[in-house]
């Protein structure tokens, strides 16, 4: 049982640059891929202490070769509950707008809940200015908008938590559009989707979002909660 305290942490950040990214390593993890630093465990106060929490041993099933790669980690029921936290208009409608446009694929339903403890998913904000980094050797500033904080269950592949923030001072000089495509990114990480390698067609590219929810975003999510 003493596994069950190994939860996990990963972030996942989407930006967008100002000049077209140029070389790659072909690595498929996302850069901004990490485990949380140990420094930083602010964040992650999830506990199995809670005597009414009884975690299932039961391995949840991930599928293989999805037209949009996956996270490794999924929910365990197909009713995920979110809480609104921001009270950012802007961030608001973005998140509203994103559950809606993933509950039309129908393999999961995202409920709005008033009670943040009982949520699986936070709709946040937060200043992510300091996730900016400069490319070695290029110059160019990559500035981050949205970022998503899972905590799971390495043995079971169960997600336990997971918190997209949106930061509003980036977004604010953006389209509605614009808002609500980089939620239904960071609400992707928060499904169990990963990075899409840029030449695919999925909102879960991870630079220079261009798109919202497609084909291959929906066919990878009903195969990992079919
Ligand atoms: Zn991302």
């Amino acid at each position: 049982m003493r596994r069950y305290f190994l939860i996990l942490l990963a972030i996942f950040t989407v930006g967008i640059v100002s000049q077209p990214v140029l070389a790659d390593d072909g690595s498929s993890l996302p850069t901004n891929y990490f485990s949380q630093d140990a420094e930083d465990n602010s964040t992650s106060d999830f506990s199995f202490n809670d005597p009414n929490q009884t975690p299932s041993t039961k391995k949840l099933a991930i599928p293989r070769d999805t037209p949009t790669p996956l996270e490794g980690v999924r929910w365990r029921k197909k009713t995920i509950r979110i809480y609104m936290r921001t009270t950012d208009l802007h961030l608001k409608n973005a998140f509203r707008n994103a559950v809606k446009k993933w509950n039309k694929v129908k393999a999961i339903k995202i409920k709005w809940t008033k009670d943040e403890d009982k949520a699986n998913i936070i709709a946040a904000d937060g200043d992510l200015s300091a996730n900016s980094s400069t490319n070695n050797g290029v110059g160019y500033q990559t500035a981050q908008l949205g970022e998503t904080k899972t905590e799971y269950n390495p043995d079971t592949h169960e997600l336990h938590k997971a918190t997209s923030i949106l930061d509003p001072y980036q977004l604010d000089y953006t389209n509605p559009n614009f808002r609500s495509e980089v939620a239904q990114h960071e609400l992707g990480h928060a499904l169990g989707l990963a990075h899409a390698p840029e030449y695919e067609h999925s909102v879960m590219v991870s630079r220079n979002i261009r798109t919202g929810i497609t084909k291959n975003d929906r066919k990878s999510i009903q195969l990992l909660y079919q």
